[in-house]
């Protein structure tokens, strides 16, 4: 069935059929999260049997919540300011129970006379994967969740012991997994595989490809679900995209695939590694647009502290097949990749508002195909040992000037994003460009956490 372009209301017999279940799953309180500029989730939270208001005509929130930033600071523009009313409306169709009495819900911010606002960030997934679900394109995406666990004080855990993708680094925190895979796999979060990453703490949660919005949806889940299993066990789960100066980074990895009236675009022809000509241009097109947009991927104050060559996070503007040092990544179709060809886009991290990253992610595709941008050539070595490959910006200053001056991420976020975005980066910068990596992290350390 394809989306909406807008949140639909549900009919009232709707409504009821899914409170009823709801009740029948022991939910008292209905939480509604949406995910502001900074990449932070939100939320308003109501008892159940208000669950009807929260969807149909929602709940109020200044237009200052588009422009929070990851210090909690507004950086308020002549739009977005003290005066003004939203309301933000839960999706009930995509209520989850998750335990303890509670549901969640995504929300999208609408205006007070029903008209979606065009601030919302959900809104223009919805719009983005509608514009290509109207090309004749259909996405699904694959997020991975880094993420390093701390103790309870936030203070690192003790690196002895600790090995990198260890067998042991997993069975010492085996309950912990357990039950992430539980609170996850009951919400309906499919999880694809979990793993210790590299650093010390970091572990990694994939989750299965799914429809891009359902995708995002997730990912906001997966974070309130990490955190709260953490908690349970007495300690906390930094996303940061790097919580500890001098220690692994945090990415946020996004894997595309595309098809063609259920024909994948990026196998089967006779481009590259069996790119078709559209699947080409579409990763074309991702490449093109990535310098411009990385602000999205990443732009807070951190970001660029992760973004470094030799670190796998995809510092590169270039594309290779099983490229790790590449920001695109192309996983061909063998038989040893059951979903198959995709394209994996490495250089972003969870302080991007999860729902933007997808909608430009699938916007640069969609624009490649419409536009038959041409492949650039592969990058088949370590990026770093090719001198004509250029990195993507390398400040967080360089990023925001690179979306300051472009055209396509202007068009794919919309001029109110575009402009709520650059405020709340710009302030930012502003307030904590001078200081160094180790205090930011510790600043910053839980700003993405839920
Ligand atoms: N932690 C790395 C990053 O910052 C990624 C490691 C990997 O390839 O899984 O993106
Ligand atoms: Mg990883």
């Amino acid at each position: 069935m394809p989306i909406s372009d807008c949140l639909p209301v549900l009919s009232d017999a709707e409504v009821s059929r899914r409170l009823t279940e709801l009740t029948d799953s022991g939910v008292r309180v209905l939480i509604g999260s949406v995910s502001d500029m900074a990449g932070v989730a939100r939320a308003k939270a109501v008892p159940l049997r208000r669950a009807g208001v929260f969807h149909t005509a929602g709940m109020g929130a200044s237009p200052s919540w588009h422009v929070f930033c990851a210090d909690n600071a507004l950086a308020f523009t002549e739009q977005l300011n003290v005066v003004g009313d939203l309301r933000l409306r839960a999706d009930l169709a995509a209520a989850r129970a998750i335990g303890d009495g509670y549901a969640w819900a995504p929300a999208e911010f609408f205006h007070q006379d029903g008209t979606p606002s065009a601030g919302c960030a959900r809104g223009a997934l919805r719009g983005a994967q509608a514009a290509a679900e109207a090309a004749g394109l259909t996405a699904k995406v694959g997020h991975e969740l880094e993420f390093t666990l701390t103790d309870g004080d936030g203070q690192a855990l003790p690196a002895r012991h600790w090995q990198g993708y260890g067998l042991g680094a997993v069975l010492d925190r085996g309950t912990f997994l357990a039950d992430v895979t539980d609170a996850l796999e009951s919400a309906g979060v499919p999880v694809e595989q979990l793993h210790a990453e590299y650093g010390v703490g970091q572990f990694e949660v994939s989750l299965a490809p799914a429809e891009p919005l359902r995708s995002a949806d997730d990912v906001v889940l997966a974070r309130l679900l990490i955190g709260r299993v953490a908690r349970g066990h007495g300690m906390l789960v930094s996303f940061s995209p790097l919580p500890f100066d001098g220690g692994a980074g945090n990415g946020a990895h996004l894997h595309l695939s595309l098809e063609r009236d259920g024909v994948p675009l990026l196998s089967g022809g006779g481009e590259p590694h069996g790119l078709t000509r559209e699947g080409a241009a579409a990763v074309a097109g991702i490449v093109a647009g990535l310098p411009g947009t990385l602000a999205v991927f990443g732009g807070s104050p951190l970001s660029s502290a992760r973004l470094k060559p030799g670190r796998w996070s995809g510092a590169f503007a270039c594309w290779g097949l099983e490229n790790r040092e590449a920001a695109v990544r192309l996983v061909a179709a063998t038989g040893g990749n059951p979903y198959g060809a995709h394209v994996e886009l490495k250089c972003g991290d969870p302080s991007a508002n999860v729902y933007l990253a997808t909608a430009v992610l699938l916007g640069l595709a969609a624009d490649g195909v419409a536009r038959g941008a041409e492949l650039p050539g592969e990058v088949p070595v370590n990026p770093a040992e090719e001198p004509a490959v250029e990195r993507l910006p390398v400040t967080q200053a360089a990023a925001l000037e690179a979306l300051e001056g472009s055209a396509t991420a202007r068009a794919l976020l919309g001029e109110e994003i575009w402009e709520a975005l650059l405020a709340v980066r710009h302030h930012e910068l502003r307030a904590y460009g001078t200081l160094g990596t180790a205090e930011l992290a510790e600043r910053f350390r839980f700003a993405w956490s839920s």
